[in-house]
């Protein structure tokens, strides 16, 4: 049984476990204490003292994010004492600030200018620190950092760290501390994997995606251009937090008609790219398995993963599956097949995908990438800019009808709808390999689904006909990193899937910002997750090879899969990689 103590909070009694923090108790009992540097399970040091309240008996106030709870405790959350003190300490956090909200990005999400605000800060005020002026780093695709918003709380640290990349941390003493790469090294120049995790992880605007909104735009306006967006499966589960609508709600039909009214010629689904990822990826794994071919063979979905396996596993490159990922494939087939069944010149075709992830942005740039002899993706946008296009064509999101997306390439199957969630990829990859080890359409659909869940690892072995194939799921890079590490030690797998971002695409670097409030309380990657699952129980089709557009694409194109063509235009290699430390 549990061991539980007895406590009061502002007069309340209430019982709760033993191990738990006074943050933690407040919450059972109804009431939030504001935190900016605490992040459940990633940073939990106890520094920025605006989570303060008053015990009693104790000489000083304490900080409730690391406190721990004990019998007969009792705790004033909201005294006048605690309320001067948050306001003193997010005064003297100020003090050193950049506070030029009406320009920031993060203005409206910002949890300190959220605190500021509910604790009647004002910006001209009693303290006034060096505030120097230091430059932005805008080194990679992805991200920009700028230390002039950062308030040191460490919450990125603490979320590359739990990445095992680490490739930021706190220089310099006093003053001068500052959140950064060794040496003052840029981004751009360590082996940082381009998860975001960071990003969504910062309470400020100190680190924010690449903005591509602005190329987006121009290419709206250019009639020249044929411009077609597809999104990513995760997007239609995430976009609507981004318009106050409960987490996990799936805004697909209104998420296609914005896309409409900003005025893309074409809006697809990526779904059609994951379908023919999973064509090719379980063609890839039945002949590994059949001719003997390196295994475990890992999925190659995620950039992020993709970047960090030829960082720090560059011994494992040959158990990459060599397809590009779903994003890479909608572009390639759009510039080539589409593009000749429509009369349109691939380089007058503007392809934009709405990602949840930042190192989609640096994916683009791979080479290898440029099926038609033009980049396969031109922009690539996270679900956060999409958000912020909406806002800015004054779009009523939320008063949207729900529409289709456009058919040459709209058919959303089951299979695809899960990509978004980790275990999504094997278990579509698994629903076509069965099939075609068999060679029967098997009616039993939800067979594979031990790989669900938010569980950092996931193992399991399922006989299909002759075969005995053991499979492996891990998500967050820590998670492959151990995974990996029992590959390397002898454990046999068959097939892994790896996902860079914690829970998979629905928790990437790009969805949309939470604050502290809600991502310490809230199983955000299963809510989100679950809009998927529950989509691809009421879609019609549920297997990717049996989506009339794939089979349409195979009969007129690409011949077969794993074809000469197949293997031209959608496949890809892999090179170990150690950035030099300039
Ligand atoms: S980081 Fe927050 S407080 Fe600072 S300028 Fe941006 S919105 Fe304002
Ligand atoms: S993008 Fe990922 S790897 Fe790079 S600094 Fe941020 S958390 Fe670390
Ligand atoms: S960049 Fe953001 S998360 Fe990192 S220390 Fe600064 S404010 Fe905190």
């Amino acid at each position: 049984m549990m061991e539980t103590v007895n406590m009061k909070i502002n007069g309340m009694p209430i019982t709760v476990p033993k191990n738990y923090t006074i943050l933690q108790a407040a919450r059972e009992a109804g009431f939030n204490i504001p935190t900016l540097c605490y992040l459940k399970e990633i940073n939990e040091i106890g520094a920025c003292r605006v989570c303060v309240v008053e015990v009693k008996g104790a000489r000083s106030l304490v900080a409730a994010c690391v406190y721990p709870v004990s019998e007969g405790l009792e705790v004033s959350t909201n005294s006048l004492k605690v309320q001067k003190s948050r306001r003193t300490t997010l005064e003297l956090i100020l003090s050193n600030h950049d506070r030029r909200c009406l320009s920031c990005s993060r203005s409206g999400e910002c949890e300190l200018q959220i605190l500021c605000r509910e604790y009647g800060v004002e910006v001209e005020h009693r303290f006034d620190g060096a505030n120097p002026r230091v430059e932005l780093d805008a080194s990679t695709d992805y991200l920009v950092r700028d230390n002039n918003k950062c308030i040191l709380c460490r919450r990125c640290v603490g979320a590359c760290a739990a990445q095992t990349t680490g490739v930021i941390g706190v220089n310099d003493r006093g003053f001068d501390t500052n959140i950064g790469c060794a040496f003052n090294t840029e981004l751009g120049n360590v082996p940082c994997v381009g998860c975001g995790q960071c990003i969504v992880n910062c309470p400020t605007g100190a680190l924010q995606e690449k903005d591509d909104t602005t190329k987006v735009w121009d290419a709206l306006q250019d009639e020249s251009k044929y411009v077609i967006v597809h999104t990513a499966p995760s997007i239609r589960a995430t976009l609507g937090e981004c318009f106050k609508m409960p987490i996990g709600t799936n805004v697909k039909g209104k998420m296609v008609a914005a896309l409409r009214r900003l005025g893309f010629d074409k809006v697809f689904d990526t779904d059609f790219g994951a379908d023919l990822t999973i064509m090719e990826e379980a063609n890839e794994f039945i002949e590994r398995v059949q001719n003997g071919g390196k295994l475990p063979m890992i999925t190659s979905c995620s950039p992020g993963w993709i970047n960090y396996c030829e960082h720090y596993f560059p011994d494992m490159l040959d158990n990459l599956s060599t397809c590009k990922s779903p994003q890479q494939m909608t572009g390639a087939m759009i510039k080539t097949w589409y593009a000749e069944q429509n009369g349109l010149d691939p380089k007058d075709i503007v392809v934009v995908s709405i990602m949840p992830c930042t190192a989609k942005k640096y994916e683009i740039h791979r080479a290898d990438q440029d099926a038609a002899g033009y980049p396969d993706i031109d922009i690539v946008l996270t679900t956060r800019e999409l958000a912020r296009m909406i806002n800015r064509a004054h779009i009523n999101f939320t008063d949207l009808p729900d529409e289709e997306f456009d058919p040459a390439l709209g058919i959303t199957t089951g299979a695809g709808a899960i990509f978004g969630a980790t275990g999504g990829v094997m278990e579509a990859a698994l629903r076509t390999a069965a099939d075609w080890i068999t060679g029967k359409d098997l009616s039993v659909i939800d067979y594979y689904t031990d790989v669900r869940g938010t569980d950092g690892i996931k193992t399991a072995t399922y006989d299909i006909k002759d075969l005995t194939i053991k499979v492996g799921v891990a998500s967050g890079l820590a998670n492959a990193k151990e995974l990996l590490n029992r590959v390397r030690e002898g454990e046999h797998f068959d097939f892994i899937e790896i996902m860079c971002c914690p829970g998979g695409c629905v928790n990437g670097g790009g969805q949309p910002l939470q604050p502290s409030s809600i991502y310490n309380f809230t199983d955000l990657k299963t809510k989100r997750a679950k809009a998927l699952y529950d989509e691809d129980k009421e879609l019609p089709i549920r297997k990717s090879h049996k989506s009339p557009i794939i089979e349409k694409l195979y009969k007129e194109y690409l011949e077969k899969p794993g074809s000469h063509k197949a293997h031209e235009l959608l496949h890809t290699s892999y090179s170990a990689k150690v950035k030099p430390v300039k």
